[in-house]
């Protein structure tokens, strides 16, 4: 299929050709959901909110339910605040949420709808009943990435819900990034073993990976509740787990509510994951982690050391969301493998710092890119190939072109199963983590021994 990708590199600005990213709603939708009884709604046409829906749907394997504005050639020239005051009105009507999430998309976007103004005068008209809540986000999607639309509405449930309360509160905050439930589902279980109680948001566990129960919730019992997001304002200290998704979230709590924050890589690996547990333990006193959590870190620990020669001196590509590119290229390095090409669709220079940083003097001619597409990737493998390459189901194409074994890590993953469930942060993703990417190359020797090396013990 990427037969014809040709391997002379030119520089392209105007260009992606098979972006590394997806677009700004799908992220906002995202962290929406993480918002016990919220409805998230597309203030647009109903195709964008379709394809954002189907893209969470198809990488979760449940229904993500969302609501639109519906705009046709009418909204498109003459603005779509009728169409947005009709939906609030049958929203809050029909399906009862505490709270609806308004993000935008291309189109609300160049027309300027002023969504503040819009849903302060659905206010003053009766159409928000008491008790019940509605922020927004800005989603332009022809700037930045599906993150910058998870950073940007979790910045709104800051700006829109938190409040410092005269009797500061004990919990910390978690904002845990653009992760699967499992992930985030990990954080408290950590939290949990470290006696310390927090408040994660967003917080999809328990509503993109519910339990069968027989009858069909439309909100299911997750999320982090509004009583929870107001709070934020009076806790202890926020930990931002990536600075791309996190830190905006984090910043906009310290500038309203004074909580101090600092930000974090994704506690992917070992690395991350003792800077994340120290931080917890340093902002909360507590003194020292659960024996369980020591023994888990033990075991992260035996497994690199007994799996070191599979991994050693590896060439892998790494491609994705850049706060998931960012911890998995610290794990793979303190593996002992290459990362030769990493790259990220969404924009920013940091990327390329921080990846520089971990990187240090190991790998001087890894190609680190930010702002870049799968097709520069291709180009670059055609030119000297990889080992292993390790993202999200869009590298597939590549990966079967160039018969590469691919281990499908991050967002999107629309072709295999189970990821929603098991965590990568956390010493236990750690494992789970290095047992698919060792797995992922022992298949690949297999396939490529020949007769007479083709071994039952490896
Ligand atoms: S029009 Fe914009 S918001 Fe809608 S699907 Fe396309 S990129 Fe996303």
């Amino acid at each position: 299929m990427l037969d014809m990708t040709p391997k002379d590199i030119q520089e392209r600005t105007a260009l992606r050709i098979n972006p590394a990213k997806t677009c700004q709603p799908i992220g906002a939708m995202y962290a929406s959901l993480g918002i016990h009884n919220c409805l998230p709604h597309s203030h647009g046409s109903q195709g964008c909110c379709s394809y954002h829906r189907s893209h969470l749907t198809r990488h979760f394997k449940e229904p993500v339910v969302a609501s639109t504005s519906s705009f046709t050639e009418g909204a498109a020239v003459f603005g779509g605040a009728p169409n947005l005051r009709q939906s609030l009105k049958t929203i809050f009507q029909v399906y009862k949420p505490d709270i609806i999430a308004v993000h935008t998309t291309c189109l609300s976007e160049t027309i300027g709808d002023d969504i503040p103004s819009i849903v302060r005068k659905a206010e003053e008209d009766g159409l928000i009943p008491d008790g019940k809540f509605v922020i927004h986000a800005n989603t332009p999607s022809y700037v930045g990435s599906n993150v910058t639309g998870f950073s940007n509405m979790v910045k709104a449930m800051v700006d829109y819900l938190a409040t410092r309360e005269l009797k500061p509160d004990s919990e910390i905050n978690i904002i845990p990034g653009y992760v699967d439930p499992a992930d985030m589902r990990e954080i408290k279980r950590m939290l949990g073993e470290l006696n310390v109680t927090g408040t994660v948001f967003p917080d999809t566990s328990d509503v993109l990976d519910t339990p069968m129960t027989g009858s069909y919730e439309m909100f299911p019992k997750g999320g982090v509740t509004i009583d929870r997001l107001m709070k934020t304002g009076s806790g202890k200290a926020t930990i931002a787990l990536g600075a791309f998704a996190s830190e905006a979230g984090a910043q906009a709590l310290e500038t309203k509510c004074g909580v101090p924050f600092r930000v974090l890589d994704l506690p992917i690996g070992i690395n991350a994951t003792d800077q994340f547990v120290k931080s917890v333990l340093q902002i909360t006193g507590e003194q020292r982690p659960s024996p369980s959590m020591i023994d888990d870190r033990g075991r992260v620990l035996d497994m690199m050391t007994d799996m070191q020669h599979y991994l050693y001196g590896k060439r892998v590509a790494i491609f994705g969301d850049p706060d998931q590119v960012i911890s998995m290229t610290d794990f793979l390095v303190s593996a002992g493998m290459r990362p030769v090409y990493v790259i990220t669709g969404t924009p920013g220079k940091r990327f390329e710092e921080r990846i520089k940083r971990i990187l240090g003097d190991d790998a001087p001619n890894c190609v680190v890119r930010a702002s870049a597409d799968l097709f520069y990737l291709h180009q670059l493998i055609r030119n000297e190939s990889v080992d292993l390459m390790v993202g999200n189901t869009y590298g597939k194409y590549i990966s079967r072109a160039e018969d590469i074994p691919l281990v499908r890590f991050g967002f999107p993953i629309l072709d295999r199963v189970g990821h929603g469930f098991f965590p990568t942060f956390g010493y236990q993703g750690a494992m789970c983590l290095l047992t698919n990417i060792v797995n992922t190359l022992l298949d690949r020797v297999d396939r490529d021994s020949a007769e007479e090396r083709f071994e039952l013990v490896m």
